[in-house]
């Protein structure tokens, strides 16, 4: 043992890397171990054919002047090192429901305006609509710079109230409800599980304003990284912790793959919680806790096609597409029969042509059942069963993308795909779930975890602790960076900046 680090945080998922910027800009010296070679866990980019592929973040919200994301990114000095560039405020997202088409408009009062200009009937239902989206948004002491009550913060009213029941309270018009809830792959949402509170703070996030990250997520990472780095903190890649060390109840030392042991006052897990408690020996934790952990049902997982089009071939579209063949929106929940029920979309601009797309993204859902004969194998070894999975589903997506964009599949150069299992591997997560652990306001309290754990200088952090996606990640980075710093003087330095 070199050296004991303030933080040492196991794993650099988006979580991991947040809370080392946090920590380690208020004077924590932090160590940051990553198992993999590359940093970022879902914020991992890859090349193919001169392109560039995020994997598991292209689009964040509230990103205008004065909105909480740009505050949090312009108070770490991510705005400094990352650029990002605006859907169309007009049209950022396209969707497509039953073959009819609408457009979600960014700025609260132009996507009210949108919405009554498509639903004329149904004003009074979209004003409601929209009042909860706002109660929901005001009501996080974080997104409003508030002080946190931890024990109020936990037993928030909107905890407990169904996304469908919300919705059927709000309106009885069928193709309304399919079009508020078109974007629920951003939630993976299940209509007898997803609680609204999710539904609002991510729906209100992107209204607000969208944008994507130009050059990728993995530019996010790096930056982050840097920021760590320029506080004098370290992050290391190849460095597996395969085990946390106790010592009279607290944490001591993690023990990495290739045998090092690096000591820490304070340790911040970001991986999977069920992973974490793998790390520790038997008996720390009760039994009920780690039984309860490990039976947390996760959400679905994703199956992705990554395409490159020949050059001037695809038109750049500066919106994201989400076609539903049905006002069935939900598309986590399918038979093999119904697979894919629709898909999310976005392409990549050509810089050099900036009115043509180099690539695409295209996303659907798919469980981990539908891969787990496969389960045993690692990345490029899975045989060519799996291969000849892989390219029969992906023909099946793609010839449901050209019933809309018909020259599509003509536009590809090459096209590479992904699935639950890719998930795994790349990032750890238990199943390869798209968004972690799922949530259910039938037992709200079943999928709450605690950022505090019963080892008491043992924190966890990222997706599954609380919300996935940027938004929820960062706001559990600052609760959790809560245990090392003042988090009220924290959110008072975040509101300061613009
Ligand atoms: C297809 C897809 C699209 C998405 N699109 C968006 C989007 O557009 N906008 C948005 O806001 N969100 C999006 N998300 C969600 C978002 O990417 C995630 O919620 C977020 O990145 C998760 O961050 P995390 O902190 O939980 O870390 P994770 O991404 O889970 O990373 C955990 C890290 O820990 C490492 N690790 C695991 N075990 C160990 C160990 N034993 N030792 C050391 N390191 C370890 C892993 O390698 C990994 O790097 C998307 C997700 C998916 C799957």
């Amino acid at each position: 043992m070199e050296q004991e680090y303030d933080v040492v945080i196991i794993g650099s998922g988006l979580g991991g890397l947040l809370c080392g910027a946090i920590l380690s800009k208020h004077g924590h010296s932090v160590c940051v171990l990553e198992m993999h070679s590359v940093v970022g866990g879902n914020l991992q980019t890859f090349v193919r054919k001169g392109c560039t592929f995020s994997t598991g973040m292209h689009y964040v919200g509230a990103l205008d002047k004065g909105q909480v994301l740009h505050k949090i990114f312009n108070y770490l000095g991510v705005l400094n090192k990352v650029s990002f560039d605006k859907f169309d405020a007009a049209c950022f997202d396209k969707v497509f429901i039953e073959g009819k088409e609408y457009w979600n408009v960014s700025g609260i009062e132009n996507y009210k305006k949108a919405l009554i200009g498509y639903f004329p009937d149904e004003s009074v239902a979209i004003e409601k609509y929209i009042s909860k989206l706002e109660n929901v948004w005001n009501s996080n002491p974080i997104l409003n710079f508030k002080e946190v009550d931890f024990e109020e913060y936990h037993r928030s009213e909107f905890l407990n109230e169904g996304l469908m029941d919300v919705i059927n309270d709000i309106t009885s018009n069928e193709e309304l409800k399919a079009f508020l809830l078109s974007n629920n792959g951003l939630y993976a949402g299940i209509p007898s599980k997803t609680p609204f509170y999710i539904h609002a703070l991510i729906n209100f996030f992107f209204i607000q304003s969208a944008y994507k990250i130009r050059g990728g997520s993995g530019m996010l990472a790096t930056a982050l990284q840097e920021i760590i780095e320029e506080q004098k903190g370290v992050v290391l890649v190849n460095k597996k912790v395969t085990k946390i060390n106790t010592e009279d109840g607290k944490a001591v030392s993690v023990v990495t793959a290739d045998g090092q042991v690096i000591a820490g006052k304070s340790f911040f897990s970001n991986i999977h919680p069920a992973a974490t408690l793998k790390l520790l020996d038997d008996g720390v934790f009760r039994k009920p806790y780690v039984t309860r952990i490990m039976s947390m049902e996760n959400t679905v997982g994703s199956f992705v096609l990554y395409v490159v089009f020949k050059k001037k071939a695809f038109k750049h579209i500066n919106s994201n597409i989400y076609y539903s063949k049905t006002k069935d929106v939900w598309g986590a929940v399918y038979t093999e029969n119904e697979w894919p029920k629709g898909y999310m979309l976005y392409t990549t601009q050509d810089a050099k042509n900036p009115e043509y797309a180099e690539s695409a993204t295209v996303i659907t859902f798919m469980k981990y059942a539908d891969v787990k004969q496969w389960k045993e194998t690692t990345i490029g070894k899975r045989g060519k069963a799996y291969l000849d999975f892989k390219t029969q589903k992906g023909n099946q997506l793609l010839q449901l993308v050209n019933e809309k964009y018909t020259e599509f599949i003509e536009c590809m150069d090459a096209v590479y795909s992904s699935s639950p299992l890719t998930y795994r591997d790349y990032t750890g997560i238990p199943e390869g779930a798209m968004y972690g652990i799922a949530k259910d306001y039938n037992n709200a309290l079943s999928a709450y975890i605690s950022i505090n754990t019963r080892v008491p200088n043992l924190f966890l952090t990222g997706q599954s602790i609380g919300i996935h996606g940027i938004l929820g990640v960062a706001i559990n980075a600052l609760l959790a960076s809560a245990n090392k710093v003042d988090l009220r003087k924290l959110l008072k330095e975040i509101k300061s900046v613009e």
